[in-house]
């Protein structure tokens, strides 16, 4: 953080104050009597000493924060047990009694905290599986436009590892991503396709990152995964509805059955048809398939049968 001047100055003087009353103590050397008792000190005779007059000021000792101004102070309040009302689409409403606590950015200082009976504070819905987890509110079932706004992404694979292609998205990446985000390894049948708007805001509400992975093996099977931190880095979970996969291809007399294996250790295989969403003009048909979480989808081999 930049400091301004006016503070930067007041330390640099008080620094100084404090290394002239050092240099004063030391000056007057063991002459000098121990201040506290100062009627000896002014009658020692034959000494002409003045300066013995100076150790009658007991100055405390100078600590960091006596030095700082506290210029810079914010707020924060600790609701004791808050209520959550549902406002909109987007927040809710904290209120209760708090604590309020003024702090000092520059040192740290806390300033004063006081108890207030009754405070109100809008955040953002804090979204898990379709909910608040605070006010509960349901989350507004994200809307696809007739005619969605798409945007691809190919994505190359990193030099020493050509199958691996991952990328991580902020909030920014998301606002340029349309309505939908496909992000597909270059030259691969397989893309994951994400909701650009409601990642967008659950990033924005957590001030976090989104990372997907894919590993394709082209015609057989995807290995991809979708990854929502935080700002402290903690992982959350994405919302499913939000996710989904596609596979580039030719519609056949069959739908494409895909085989999800999740990690090992969280669950059994599970299989779903693939629906086929035929393309039109310029774009491609692809097969669709739900996201079920991180895992491989393995739609090859067993898939086209
Ligand atoms: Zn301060
Ligand atoms: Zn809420």
């Amino acid at each position: 953080m930049e400091e301004p001047i006016s503070n930067m100055k007041r330390k640099l003087f008080a620094l100084l104050v404090l290394l002239a009353l050092f240099a004063a103590a030391a000056a007057a050397g063991a002459e000098t009597l121990p201040p506290e008792v100062p009627g000896e000190t002014a009658g020692e005779p034959g000494s002409g000493e003045p300066a013995a007059a100076e150790g009658d000021e007991t100055l405390p000792l100078a600590t960091p924060t006596d030095l700082c101004a506290h210029e810079h102070t914010r707020t924060v309040r600790y609701f004791d047990s808050p209520m959550y009302t549902p406002l909109n689409a987007e927040y809710h409403i904290v209120s209760g009694t708090a604590l309020e606590e003024v702090l000092c950015l520059d040192c740290g200082e806390s300033l004063s905290a006081e108890k207030v009976s009754y405070v109100e504070e809008i955040h953002p819905h804090l979204n898990r599986k379709g909910r608040c987890v605070f006010c509960g509110r349901e989350e507004e079932a994200p809307e696809i436009p007739a005619e969605a706004q798409e945007v691809v992404l190919l994505l190359a694979g990193a030099e020493d590892q050509p199958d691996r292609f991952v990328c991580t998205l902020t909030e920014m990446d998301l606002a340029d991503a349309g309505d939908i985000l496909v992000l597909r390894p270059e030259g691969r049948d397989a893309a994951l396709v994400l909701q650009a708007e409601p990642f967008r805001k659950e990033i924005r509400s957590t001030g976090g990152t989104l990372t997907a992975e894919i590993n394709s093996e082209q015609g057989l099977a995807v290995n991809a995964s979708v990854r929502l931190y935080d700002a402290d880095g903690r992982e959350t979970e994405p919302d499913k509805r939000n996710i989904s996969l596609r596979i580039y291809g030719e519609e056949s007399k069959k739908p494409l059955a895909v085989t999800y294996n999740p990690p090992a250790g969280e669950g059994k295989p599970t299989e779903q048809q693939a629906s086929w969403v035929p393309g039109s003009g310029e774009k491609e048909g692809y097969w669709q398939a739900a996201w079920q979480g991180s895992g491989e989808y393995r739609y090859g081999a067993e898939g086209r049968k």
